[in-house]
């Protein structure tokens, strides 16, 4: 005889999942059986893993919740009480949980196919208050027509092709918004899948399980549609009392909570006593899927098979699996394995060889997500809108980069916003910004301008820059280049002119003087023609004057050194800061009379001067040189063409009464003609 065994057997993911919490957390009472199989119910008894019929008998600290979950209420009801709870609920059944709540509170009426009394549709109801319509293939649809929105959601261990038969129904007759979610566990679409293979080449099927297992009663009605003779066998002591009949085939197939142990027991016994056992043909099936590419680079569909701390594991079919290790899960560097249920599909390229530790084909599900997200910023460029890419390579005639799926091009007419790059391979892993200048769907290429971009953008600062420019508006330039008549600076990117006369209050040769290329200064906005696009730009306006900064440091009274800088009828200028002139009248070259201000003083002396006076507002400063001499001092006569040269006292001729101050400050303003200190404050156009 022949024996067929099934190489999908054992606790589920969920179930493990919920025995590993229970002994964890134990002692813990679970509402509920934990699984159905009672001796290993009895074995978890011995750890301290106790299963009651409701909140009422729990008489332990901690409440686990089973795999198959619970109702939103009943939870609660829960935590109320003082006990702890831990959650063993099936990731599986937690999806359905959030899927039906957000229905429900979006208004649609629920729909679960499954079995009314199962506690796991129980639990589900729970999720929507109870309000949900709970059918199966024989129940009558037509009561959902009155309900405008409808959400259909099924039982994990449903019958995937009887689910897909009621789907098929409700979509043909309603016009309606239905939304469907394809609920059934992965763990139960391959057993079921495996089992209805297996009955198809058995003559007699045994299904190993617990009789109060929906998963397995439901792996009995399967081999039951497809082979003659099926046994539901609960324990090895059940095997051995079955009189098998004298067929060549029999085949063997485990529910989701038949353990391991029973099942080896089962094929030891079997193998043993009954006939040859081999594994099913889907084992065949993956040897000859064994021939699978696992080329780099090449994207895969697979169904996560497990999730924990380390990462994903995927079946990929073929001879291996998959792994997304936890860094190549999400772009943004997260992960939480809770999130990947067992079955979920999930789309994953691979980046390498067989990983020697664990077995596994190396996978990413970013870069298809940011594969993914490329397509999405395809569409959401077609109005125009600014994309980036980081160009990959260049080719004859421009530079290539990736978006999504799609190709992108840029000639080299449209890389710069003026002529042609020299060099189109110094672009290379840089990053362009761009507008679409055409797409081509079918062939997934975009031909993309960078120029456009420039053009436009520069249009706008210009118009940002003209709109903000004002006289008497102070910017901050960068000077870019020196010329003989002063300097071009670069505000926002426009060139200015700062000219030589509007850098310093002094008298500068060169602008360099002032201004260095290259560094950064504040100027005051002089003028701007934005037809002619010129804007002058002042540096000295925003400098203290050296008149304010000298009335600081020559206060009235103080005495000081300063240089004849010419010489007028009516007395003598004499520079005391560079930039600073003051007048000293003939009445104040010296005590004695003098008919000549050049007997006392020549172009170029230094000489010692007193401040009499100073008037900010006509920035004009009254000195005297006799007020630095003793009284008796008489001025020598003035050799010609003696410069610097710091006047000597000498004895005093005659005794004569100096004029006023009015009298001097009337004879300045009426002859002012040599008057170099007038002229450079005619020329000033500072403000108070
Ligand atoms: S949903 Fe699937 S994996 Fe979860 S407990 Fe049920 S059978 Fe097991």
């Amino acid at each position: 005889m022949k024996i067929i065994f099934a190489q999908n057997y054992g606790f589920c993911s969920g179930i493990k999942r919920a025995v590993m919490l229970a002994i964890k957390n134990a002692p813990i009472c679970s509402i509920g059986t934990l699984l159905h199989n009672e001796g290993v119910i009895e074995k978890l008894k011995e750890k301290g893993v106790y299963c009651v019929g409701g909140i009422d008998e729990v008489f332990t600290d901690k409440v686990l919740i089973r795999s198959h979950g619970m109702g939103k209420a009943d939870i609660e009801i829960i935590k109320q009480s003082d006990k702890t709870i831990i959650d063993a609920t099936c990731p599986s059944v937690k999806r359905i949980h959030e899927i039906v709540a957000k229905a429900y509170s979006d208004g649609f009426h629920v729909v679960i196919v499954g079995d009314a009394a199962h506690p796991e549709v129980l639990g589900i109801n729970g999720w929507c208050e109870n309000s949900a319509t709970i059918v199966d293939e024989n129940s009558d649809l037509d009561g959902l027509c009155d309900y405008e929105k409808l959400c259909f959601v099924s039982q994990t261990t449903f019958r995937a092709k009887k689910y897909a038969e009621i789907i098929k129904k409700i979509q043909k007759d309603r016009l309606k918004t239905v939304e469907i979610f394809d609920t059934i566990c992965y763990t139960t679409t391959v057993r079921q899948s495996e089992a209805e293979s297996i009955a198809n080449k058995s003559d007699e099927m045994i299904v190993i399980g617990s009789r109060s297992s929906k998963n397995t009663r439901m792996l009995c009605d399967i081999c039951s549609g497809r082979c003659g003779s099926v046994t539901l066998v609960e324990s090895l002591a059940q095997l051995k009392n079955i009189k098998l009949s004298p067929v060549s085939t029999v085949g063997v197939v485990a529910g989701a909570s038949a353990p391991e142990e029973l099942i080896m027991e089962v094929k030891v016994y079997m193998s043993q006593n009954i006939g040859e056992v081999s594994v099913s043909d889907e084992l065949k099936a993956g040897v000859e899927e064994s021939f699978v590419s696992y080329r780099e680079g090449k994207r895969v569909k697979g169904k996560v098979i497990s999730a924990d701390e380390k990462g994903i594991k995927l079946s990929i079919g073929g001879k291996y699996d998959g792994i997304i290790y936890k860094n190549e899960v999400n772009i943004d560097g997260s992960y939480d394995p809770e999130q990947f249920t067992e079955g979920m599909e999930i789309e994953a390229i691979i980046i390498g060889k067989k990983d020697p530790e664990t077995d596994c084909i190396p996978l990413s599900k970013k870069k298809v997500d940011l594969i993914l997200e490329g397509d999405k910023v395809v569409d959401s460029i077609r109005d125009g809108s600014v994309f980036e890419v980081t160009v990959s390579s260049d080719s004859k005639g421009g530079l290539l980069a990736r978006l999504g799926t799609y190709t992108v091009f840029v000639p080299s007419s449209h890389i710069l916003e003026r002529g042609f790059p020299k060099d189109l391979k110094s672009f290379v892993k840089k990053k362009l910004r761009l507008t679409v200048l055409e797409i081509d769907d079918d062939k997934h290429k975009i031909i993309a301008s960078q120029k456009n971009v420039l053009v436009a953008e520069r249009k706008e600062r210009e118009e940002i820059f003209w709109e903000n420019v004002k006289p008497n508006v102070v910017v901050a330039g960068t000077v870019k280049r020196i010329t003989s008549f002063g300097a071009f600076v670069s505000v926002d990117g426009f060139d200015c002119l700062a000219h030589i006369v509007d850098l310093s209050w002094n008298h500068i040769k060169t602008v360099d003087e002032v201004l260095k290329i290259g560094e950064t200064y504040d100027f005051l906005v002089l003028s701007v023609d934005r037809e002619k696009g010129r804007v002058s730009l002042g540096y000295k306006q925003l400098q203290p004057h050296p008149f304010v900064v000298a009335m600081q440091k020559y206060p009235v009274g103080s005495e000081v050194e300063g240089k004849v800088v010419s010489i007028v009828p009516f007395g003598a200028f004499v520079q005391i800061e560079p930039g600073v002139e003051g007048l000293v009248h003939v009445s104040e070259a010296s005590h004695g009379f003098t008919k000549n201000i050049n007997e006392v003083v020549k172009v170029g002396d230094i000489v010692k001067v007193k401040i009499l006076a100073i008037d900010e507002e006509s920035r004009r400063i009254t000195l005297s040189i006799k007020a630095c001499l003793p009284e008796d001092a008489i001025p020598e006569a003035k050799p010609e063409n003696e410069e610097d040269k710091v006047r000597k006292p000498r004895a005093k001729k005659t005794e004569r009464k100096p004029k006023d101050d009015d009298d001097s400050q009337k004879e300045w303003k009426e002859d002012s003609s040599n008057n170099q200190f007038a002229d450079l404050l005619k020329n000033l156009d500072i403000k108070d």
